[in-house]
This record gives C-alpha cells, structure tokens and sequence, in this order.
C-alpha cells in the first residue's frame, strides 16, 4: 500500500491500512470515472511496457492528477498532449517514448473526444463500481468429497469470512508453538506478599529494578512473544544467537548456549555462591539467597538484556568479553563500593 508509511503516525490508521493490504488489491473498473481515477496511484495505473526493462525512479506516492491535470469544469482530463509536467518528469518521459504504458481503461479516458458513459446515482463510489473486487474462498468442509469454493465481493464479505480467508492463505501465520508446553504462569503469581516487599526494597537503580520486574511478570519481548506484532511465523521466531529453538524468556535470558558462559563468568567475577543451576529459580522467587547475591544477579541480569538489544540491533553475535566489560563498568557508576 503506497500510503503506509505517512498512516504510522496515526496509530488506528496505521493498523486498518494493515487490515487492507490482507484484502485482495482491487483491480481498476471500466466503469470509473475520471472522478474517481484520478485518485489512483501512478504505481497501479502505469507499467512498463516490456516487464524486463529496469524500472524508473520517480515519486510513489503520486496520482494520476498529479501527472495529468484534472478539469473540474468538465469533469475530464485536460488535453495531455500539449502539457509538459514539472513532476514526476522521468515517468512522463518513459510514457511518451513507450517505454511505460497506462493501464487501458486509464488511457482511454485521455482521448480528447471521451465522455464519461451515463451513471446512474451519485457521483461517488456505488456498489456496482466495486462488484468486480472479489475475494475467494475454498471451504474446508466437502460436500460428497468436491471442495466447496465461494467468492464474494469484498464488501457484502463479513469480518469473519474475511479472517477465515486470510488465515487459510497464511496458515503459517498463526500457528502456536507445540514444541514445548504451554508457557507456565508468571512468577509474579506465585510471589508471596514479602517476597513482594523484599523485591521492592532491593537497593536497585530504577533501570536495574525495571528488567527484573518484566521477567516477573512476564512481560520480556522474546521473539516468541512478539511474533504477531512482525508476523512471524512460529519458525521464524528462533534464537537469533543459537539457531536452535524458539526464543522464549528463559531461553533469551538465560538457557541460550551461546549466553550460559557470560553467567559462568559473571558468577564468579561477581563471588555469586550459589549453583549456576539455581540463579534461574533465584530470579523468579522460587528459591530463596541472601540480599546481596540478589542484588548482584539483578545487574548481571540488566547487563545481559542491554547486550542482547545491542547486539540484536547492531546484528552482531553476542560476546561475553563486551558484556563483562558492560557490567564491570555497570557496578563501577552504580555502586560505592
Ligand atoms: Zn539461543
């Protein structure tokens, strides 16, 4: 969709514009008008004329009345022959040598001798002008073992038809995780009232503090938790460190191979003297430490979700020399001692 980009700023746009792009495009009827084409997009209503030459640069965002003037006293285009566009020069050119064409229906209303054919009703957009917009659907469900295909216009479909269709045409799309059990339920549920205080009177600068918390509540952007915000399928959604399995918060903040040995170290530069093996259950409230070794697995925790944003980012692979430099100079600005 050409206007996709100018509709981010306005957040409900943005998302109907998604929306529509999952509707099929709508091809452009001989039953409009000058009135209405003139809306249509340069990028639809031109194309090259030989599909292998290389495509010209010019401004995507353009209509028709942009390049060819509209008469609102005739309802017409004006003569095309005699104008020469300031805009949009290279495409002007490309269509005057023959190197891009106009879509036919489009062309035709330039002859100087067109007149609009006769309408009924008003001079907007009526169901006729868009019977031709039709969506297909093959039903799961066979009678005597033939498919059962439907296709109806775009705009007598109902949202659930249309969501139906689109979700037959990208199964993958939303397809939920199999390979592991159902996400357990956020520690935060399972936190007593004093594991509550005693979390929240850790002296921890608020950045430290506010990762820790996301991972009780389970609210860390993992790729397997934003993978309908990208539309990503469920395989798509793996590791971008390991390449093995999908990234989850465990797996993100702790079980990846690639990141286990940042913990080894960072254990023992820290004097952590707890087991690897329970600095997970530690961080989620399910065993029990000292304030101190809290304290210290908070950091090692920031250091390691500041690192992954970088190197996600920056798209490099993770090192846990840059992270151990991260949190000596992490504990250096926070920390008296
Ligand atoms: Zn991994």
């Amino acid at each position: 969709m050409v206007y996709a980009r100018s509709l981010t700023a306005i957040p409900h746009l943005a998302h109907l514009s998604k929306l529509l792009q999952r509707l099929p495009p709508i091809d452009i009827s001989e039953h409009w008008t000058p009135r209405m084409t003139r809306y249509i997009p340069l990028v639809r209503a031109t194309q090259p004329a030989d599909p292998t030459s290389t495509p010209i640069a010019y401004d995507r965002k353009a209509v028709i009345q942009d390049l060819v003037p509209y008469s609102f006293l005739h309802g017409r285009y004006d003569d095309i022959y005699t104008l020469t566009p300031r805009k949009n020069r290279s495409l002007w050119t490309a269509l005057v040598q023959g190197h891009y064409e106009w879509n036919p229906s489009i062309k035709e209303q330039f002859d100087p001798v067109y007149t609009p054919k006769d309408r009924e009703g008003p001079p907007w957009f009526t169901v006729k002008e868009l019977s031709h917009w039709i969506i297909k659907h093959t039903s799961l469900q066979r009678i005597r073992g033939i498919p059962q295909h439907t296709s109806i216009t775009v705009y007598m479909a109902k949202p659930r038809f249309l969501r139906q269709c689109w979700i037959q045409a990208n199964p993958k799309k939303y397809m939920l995780p199999s390979t592991r059990i159902p996400m357990s339920p956020a520690p935060a549920i399972m936190m007593s009232n004093s594991q509550w205080k005693l979390f929240w009177r850790l002296p921890l600068p608020h950045k430290v503090r506010n990762c820790w918390w996301r991972l009780l509540i389970h609210k860390i952007p993992d790729r397997r938790s934003t993978r309908h915000a990208h539309q990503r399928s469920i395989d798509e959604s793996v590791c971008q460190f390991c390449q093995a399995v999908i990234e989850d918060t465990p797996h993100m903040l702790f079980f990846c191979p690639r990141k286990r040995s940042f913990w080894q170290i960072a254990r023992f530069t820290m004097q952590i003297d707890i087991p690897l093996s329970s600095i997970w259950d530690t961080l989620n409230f399910r065993s029990k430490t000292n304030k101190i070794t809290m304290v210290k697995l908070a950091y090692i925790l920031l250091v390691f979700w500041q690192m992954h944003w970088q190197c996600i980012f920056q798209e490099i692979p993770w090192n846990t020399t840059n992270a151990l430099v991260r949190l000596r100079r992490l504990r250096w600005l926070t920390t008296p001692d």
